[in-house]
C-alpha cells in the first residue's frame, strides 16, 4: 500500500535520511537510516577532476579556537608564495569565524562569478584567497548555518572556484572536529590530500583537544604532516630572553608528538607584532623578516614543504 512520505522528510539522499524526528514511524526509516538510499555524491568525482590541477593540498587544523590556526594558514600561504615560481591559494572554510580576508588584507573584496566559476581574490600575482567572508554582507554577520548549507558551500568552494593550476592549496578549517571536516575529507576523498598540519599551544588544555583531532585524522585516514607549537615562549625584543607565557606543564607538543609518533614541525614564539600585522592585513613575514617568530614560521614551512614533497615521491 502506498504510504505518504513524512511531512518534514529530509529527502532520501540526505545525510539526515532516516535520522530526524519526522522519520519516526515512516516505513522507509530503516532503509534510509542504513544509507542504502544515498547514492555517492557526483560532486566527489567533479572535485577530483578539478583537483587534478592542484599539486598539493594541505589542511590546517586545531583542536581549539584562538591558538593561531588562521594566522598560521595565512603565513604558510605567504611563505609558500614567496617563491614566485609557485602558484598558491588559501581557502578559508572556517564558516563560523572567517578571519582570513582581514588577515590577508582583502576584507570587503567581492568574488566574481564567470563562466568558469568563482574567481578568487588575488593578494599577490601568485597568491589567491577564497573565503566565506567574501560572501557575507558584513564581517559581523552571524553565520548560523546548518549542516547541509555548510556542506553545500564547502562543495562549491572545492568544485566551483576557478583556481587555475596550483602548486599549493592551503585550507584553513574550523577548530575542533565538525561536520565541515568530514565534508572536506569526503569531498576530497578521490583527490589526493597531502595531509594535515595541526596547530596547538604548549598548554595541556590545547593539547587535550589536539589529541582528539589526531584520533579523528587517524579514523578518517587523513595523513598528518606534523604539529606546530604556536605561542611557544616569548622572546623579549629588548633583552632577547625567552619567557614561558603558556607553560607546557605536560611536556608541550614535543612530548605529545613523541607519544603519538608525529613530527613536530617547529615552535613559533609569541610576538605582539603578529597580531598587529594581521589586523592591518599585512604579512608579518614581510614586515619583520628577521624577527624570531618570522624565522620560526619560515623554518616550519621549510620542514612542511620538505615533508609534502617527500610524500609525493612515494
Ligand atoms: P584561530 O584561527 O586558531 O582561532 P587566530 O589565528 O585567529 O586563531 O589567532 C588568535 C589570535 O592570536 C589573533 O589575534 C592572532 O593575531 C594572535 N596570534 C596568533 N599567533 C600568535 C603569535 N605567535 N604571537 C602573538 N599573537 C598571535
Amino acid at each position: 500500500m502506498f504510504q505518504a512520505m513524512p511531512h518534514n522528510c529530509p529527502g532520501t539522499s540526505s545525510e539526515q535520511a532516516g535520522k530526524t524526528s519526522s522519520c519516526q514511524g515512516c516505513p522507509n526509516q530503516n532503509l534510509c537510516a542504513s544509507g542504502a538510499t544515498k547514492a555517492p555524491d557526483p560532486a566527489i568525482e567533479e572535485i577530483a577532476v578539478k583537483m587534478l590541477s592542484v599539486k598539493h593540498k594541505i589542511l590546517v587544523l586545531s583542536g581549539k579556537g584562538g591558538v593561531g590556526k588562521s594566522t598560521f594558514s595565512a603565513h604558510l600561504a605567504h611563505a609558500l608564495a614567496g617563491d614566485s615560481n609557485k602558484e598558491v591559494a588559501l581557502l578559508d572554510v572556517d564558516i563560523c569565524g572567517p578571519s582570513i580576508p582581514r588577515i590577508m588584507g582583502v576584507e570587503g573584496e567581492q568574488v566574481h562569478q564567470s563562466g568558469s566559476g568563482w574567481s578568487p581574490v588575488y593578494v599577490e600575482d601568485n597568491l589567491a584567497v577564497m573565503s566565506i567572508g567574501f560572501l557575507l554582507s558584513s564581517p559581523d554577520d552571524a553565520v548560523i548555518w546548518r549542516g547541509p548549507k555548510k556542506n553545500g558551500m564547502i562543495k562549491q568552494f572545492l568544485r566551483d572556484v576557478d583556481w587555475g593550476d596550483l602548486d599549493y592549496l592551503v585550507v584553513d578549517t574550523p577548530p575542533g572536529t565538525s561536520d565541515e571536516h568530514l565534508s572536506i575529507v569526503q569531498y576530497l576523498s578521490s583527490a589526493h590530500i597531502d595531509g594535515a598540519v595541526i596547530i596547538t599551544t604548549p598548554q595541556e588544555v590545547s593539547l587535550q583537544d589536539v589529541r582528539k583531532e589526531i584520533r579523528f585524522c587517524r579514523k578518517v585516514k587523513l595523513p598528518i604532516i606534523g604539529v606546530v607549537e604556536n605561542m611557544s615562549g616569548f622572546v623579549c625584543p629588548k633583552c632577547k630572553n625567552t619567557s614561558e607565557i603558556f607553560p607546557s606543564t605536560t611536556g608541550g607538543a614535543e612530548r605529545m608528538c613523541e607519544e603519538m609518533n608525529l613530527t613536530l614541525l617547529g615552535r613559533i614564539p609569541l610576538d605582539p607584532r603578529i597580531g598587529k600585522s594581521c589586523d592591518e592585513g599585512k604579512s608579518f613575514l614581510a614586515e619583520f623578516p628577521e624577527s624570531p617568530a618570522a624565522l620560526a614560521y619560515r623554518s616550519v614551512v621549510q620542514s612542511e614543504e620538505h615533508l609534502t614533497n617527500k610524500h609525493m615521491e612515494h
